[in-house]
């Protein structure tokens, strides 16, 4: 089992829940997914998948590491205090990043992602900045100095990530008895929000709680409907300028600005700041950054063909077949496969996006592109073939 990355089999489970909330919005009679919004979001979901598989690896070897040699206090793994006690602990540690990651000017860049789709369904679960986890983790170390066990780390990690997917859905409305204690698709709405009652509140993962202690709750409102997405516009579907976009910004202000002092503090400063000498440049996102403006701006919705959509769909379901198999067996794979399938579907990604926004220059790309990821498929074959006469057993 250590030879595969289980987290893989999530990806048909996301797929699955996806396609039912698509169908019971259609028997409603509703329609609040777009095509290519949609397609942005797994992109980037997608992406986030590829970094989470090469990442996780090392991130957790550090918390190993300091539990093994730097803990302070000893908890078992087999007694039901500590599996509560750490439930408290992972949720309390994801408010703090959570929150630091929309206050300051570099974690915002590494969480805006998360927020960019202006549509709230279940693909906007998925969607998520690349390297995000990249800094996320530094935030769990000190329950490894605490003595919380790998292993209940590790699960609760991951519950506390699968419980955020059902928050993405217009489907639920408010809940009673546990609206103000967990979080709920309306809770986790209004943190979706770019209104400015909205931003920057409701940053519980599964819990609240902290939110109601440290002063960013704020319920949802019927007389304040929420309008989704970040308050400047993204104005592309390209998944890696999408997860570069506020960084960029920041370089370009890095480079701009006259003092050293600025190019330096600009980076840890509140998210929006800017030095004043590039307050004025006339960029494509003039000052402030990303946190205050409009709700009622017009959605980027680039309309396509019929025929190129349905050529995206079915180049998304063979990128979410190579990705799922990709995850799956990346511990078994040598470094040049791990970059080649990364390369592969990271260009299948954006190619697919390009041609949502009729960029038809990217079909010469695809002509290379298909034959070279079905060859890769087919590599991938027997191995995949044998992890699951070795994993469905083990279930
Ligand atoms: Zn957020």
């Amino acid at each position: 089992m250590q030879d595969y990355n289980i987290n893989g089999l999530a990806i048909p489970l996301f797929l699955v829940f996806m396609l039912l909330e698509y169908a019971l919005l259609r028997l409603r009679g509703q329609k609040l997914h777009r095509f290519n919004d949609s397609v942005a979001s797994l992109s980037m979901g997608m992406l986030l998948l590829i970094s989470d598989a090469l990442l996780k690896a090392y991130t957790f070897a550090v918390f190993i590491y300091l539990f093994e040699h730097h803990r302070v206090l000893e908890f078992s793994p087999n007694a039901a205090v500590t599996w509560l006690i750490f439930f408290f602990a992972v949720d309390f540690c994801y408010y703090w990043f959570h929150r630091c990651a929309h206050q300051f000017n570099f974690l915002w860049g590494a969480h805006v992602g998360h927020h960019q789709s202006e549509e709230y369904n279940l693909t906007t679960a998925l969607r998520q900045s690349a390297f995000q986890y990249a800094f996320s983790w530094i935030f769990y170390l000190p329950l490894a100095l605490l003595g919380c066990p790998p292993q209940v780390f590790l699960l609760l990690f991951i519950l506390l990530k699968l419980y955020q997917f059902w928050l993405h859905t217009l489907l639920i409305d408010k809940i009673p008895f546990i609206e103000g204690i967990f979080s709920t698709p309306s809770s986790h709405r209004v943190h979706h929000a770019k209104n400015p009652l909205y931003i920057d509140k409701n940053y519980g993962g599964t819990l609240v709680i902290w939110d109601r202690l440290f002063g960013s709750w704020q319920p949802e409102l019927t007389s304040e409907r929420c309008h989704y997405g970040t308050t400047s516009a993204l104005n592309t579907l390209n998944p890696v300028k999408a997860n570069l976009q506020h960084w960029w910004l920041l370089v370009q202000d890095t480079i701009n600005a006259q003092s050293w002092r600025d190019k330096c503090r600009l980076w840890f400063k509140p998210t929006g700041w800017r030095p004043k000498d590039c307050r004025n440049k006339t960029t494509a996102n003039p000052v402030p950054l990303q946190k205050t403006g409009c709700n009622k701006r017009k959605k980027y919705d680039p309309q396509t063909s019929l025929a190129l959509k349905t050529y995206v769909a079915l180049s998304m379901l063979m990128i979410f077949y190579l990705c799922f198999s990709f995850i799956l067996l990346s511990p078994s794979l040598s470094a040049m496969s791990l970059a080649f399938g990364a390369g592969l579907i990271i260009t299948g990604l954006v190619s697919a996006n390009a041609l949502l926004e009729n960029k038809l220059g990217y079909l010469a790309i695809e002509s290379l592109r298909l034959p070279v990821t079905c060859y890769f498929i087919a590599t991938l074959s027997t191995p995949l073939a044998l992890a699951f006469t070795e994993i469905i057993p083990a279930f």
